[in-house]
């Protein structure tokens, strides 16, 4: 099967007035359809950089960024992302949200509507078509964020830290929603995340990138015995721990090179 995405030898700079800062270095990674990838990495290390590339928001000064074969550009049809900060719009209610992009690319016929309306009773949001965001609890505006991007019909999902603002057991929860909601629609999904715990919940791969300018430091596969199918059931897999102290010990290998280099 070909790759629903190749990134081939990409390397990315920022340029300041205060000179350049390198943030990514020759990554190069393929993702095959319906595959949950996650990538991890420390802080700054250029997560979201990365991101931007993979939307074509940045161009990468070196290398290639294909979806299906075809260079990316900014506004390609097909990628959907989701980020840390839900971007409700607070004067809209939640159906004014959900329906937003559809709105801007003029499809909102009745088909779309039967769509939104099915997603809001499946996903738990019944009721709440009239509400204001500031009505919701952090995990429903999540998953009104959610609906808002999967009635555009992405083929991959982009999730940049999706669960970071919200509190820890409505993170595990809405992770555990979410990410259900993603394997049963089988898209092809990255989610980027500083939460070792979250990425070897959730994913079939890990890439593990080091300090900045990020370098592909590892890539892990994550395999649980179909019984442990959601995230929360991952979590009380025996496997767990041992693929939590794998990918610990990887990137505590960051701090060490950090701490020799000052
Ligand atoms: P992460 O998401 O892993 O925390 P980022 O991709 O946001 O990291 O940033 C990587 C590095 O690039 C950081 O050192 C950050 O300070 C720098 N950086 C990010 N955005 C800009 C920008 N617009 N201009 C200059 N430097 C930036
Ligand atoms: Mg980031």
């Amino acid at each position: 099967m070909k790759p629903k995405l190749e990134v081939c030898g990409v390397s990315y700079s920022y340029h300041t007035p205060d000179g350049e800062t390198p943030a990514l270095s020759h990554i190069s990674f393929t993702v095959p359809t319906g595959e949950f990838l996650a990538i991890v990495g420390p802080s700054g290390c250029g997560k979201s950089t990365l991101l931007s590339l993979l939307c074509g928001l940045i161009e990468p000064e070196e290398g290639s960024v294909l979806m299906d074969g075809i260079p990316i550009k900014e506004g390609h049809a097909g990628i959907g992302y989701m980020l840390q900060k839900d971007h409700l719009f607070e004067w809209r209610t939640i159906y004014g949200n959900v329906s937003l992009g559809l709105e801007i690319q003029k499809k909102l016929d009745d088909q779309a509507h039967n769509h939104l309306k099915e997603m809001l009773a499946a996903y738990g949001l019944n009721g709440f078509e009239t509400a204001h965001p500031s009505e919701l609890s952090g995990g429903m505006r999540q998953r009104a964020a959610l609906i808002r991007t999967l009635a555009l019909k992405p083929d991959l999902l982009l999730l940049d830290e999706p669960f970071s603002a919200l509190d820890y057991q409505t993170r595990l929860s809405v992770c555990d929603d979410i990410s259900s909601i993603i394997r049963r629609t089988g898209k092809t999904a990255i989610l980027i995340t500083h939460d070792l715990s979250e990425a070897i919940s959730t994913a079939d791969r890990i890439i593990i990138l080091s300090r900045r300018p990020g370098k592909i430091k590892a890539v892990l596969p994550i395999d649980f015995p179909p019984e442990y199918a959601s995230p929360l059931k991952r979590r009380n897999a025996g496997e767990f721990s041992s693929y939590f102290n794998q990918v610990w010990e990887l990137l505590q290998d960051n701090f060490l090179t950090k701490d020799i280099e000052k």
